[in-house]
């Protein structure tokens, strides 16, 4: 494993955390799979810039990780294309914020769909190839809201907790195959998710950040290629946060 290019894929990879994300793989030498919902220009340009930071090779694929006939469909192309999958990041996240007694079951519904179930179904479809090939990474982001909720974000936080339930089990069906699972939990990041909170509510956000200040989403993913490296081979079922001190 440590003479070739590790192959990579990484969901959401169009935007933000994803985005910094699969630079970071490629200033690391993997090649690079950038999945993305809708956005399919902002993917190619990801997919060029890992080119020119280092990867071997980056491509774009479009796949509704919510839906998953379409997980299966992208890990296959992935698979095809790259010849297997080494690494998985499973980035791809939305909210749907709302307080608990006005949340509707759709928006409930949908949060999990992408944020729980996708990152279940991108898991389920690389396991079994990578516990054949006794090596893997996968890295879930999870969310410092997923450790300490957050009023109007019931679903959210259900979907950012499920998720170190799902990587802890995960982690302990795969190890004995080499095979490491970990969460990341970022605070508030610059991102187009973040982007859309009102001065007041920033304002006081930036208070619960002993750091003070909202983080860079080149941050996350320092973390995300740490445990996506072979130096973090004795690291599993873990959740690294990444928030300024919040979580502590
Ligand atoms: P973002 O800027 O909103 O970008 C979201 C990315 O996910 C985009 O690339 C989007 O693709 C993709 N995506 C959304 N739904 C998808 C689906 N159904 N199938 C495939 N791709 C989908 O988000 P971000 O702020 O970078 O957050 C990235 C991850 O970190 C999320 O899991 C989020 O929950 C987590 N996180 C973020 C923060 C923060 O402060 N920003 C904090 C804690 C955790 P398109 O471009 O094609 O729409």
């Amino acid at each position: 494993m440590e003479q070739t290019a590790k192959r990579a894929l990484v969901t959401g990879g169009s935007r933000g955390i994803g985005r910094a994300v699969c630079l970071a793989l490629a200033e690391r030498g993997m090649r690079v799979a950038v999945n993305y919902a809708g956005n399919a220009q902002a993917a190619e340009q990801v997919a060029q810039e890992c080119v020119r930071r280092g990867a071997p090779e980056a491509f774009a694929v479009q796949a509704d990780i919510s839906d998953p006939r379409q997980v299966r469909a992208l890990v296959d192309a992935v698979t095809e294309r790259l010849g297997g999958v080494d690494v998985l990041v499973n980035n791809a996240g939305i909210t749907r914020d709302g307080l608990l007694m006005r949340m509707s079951e759709a928006d409930f519904d949908a949060v999990l769909a992408t944020n729980l179930k996708g990152a279940f179904c991108c898991m389920q479809a690389v396991a079994r190839p990578m516990m054949k090939q006794r090596w893997g990474r996968i890295v879930n982001l999870s969310s410092v809201v997923g450790l300490r909720g957050n009023a109007g974000q019931a679903n959210y936080a259900a979907s950012k907790a499920g998720l170190i339930g799902l990587s802890k089990s995960a982690a302990r069906e795969l190890a004995s195959r080499g095979v490491t699972v970990n969460c990341v939990a970022p605070g508030f990041i610059e991102t187009d998710m973040t982007a859309v909170l009102p001065e007041g509510v920033r304002s006081a956000l930036l208070e619960q950040i002993p750091l003070g200040r909202l983080g860079a989403a080149e941050e996350v993913a320092e973390a995300v290629a740490f445990l996506a490296s072979d130096r973090a081979g004795y690291i599993t079922g873990q959740v690294l946060s990444v928030d300024g001190g919040m979580a502590m």
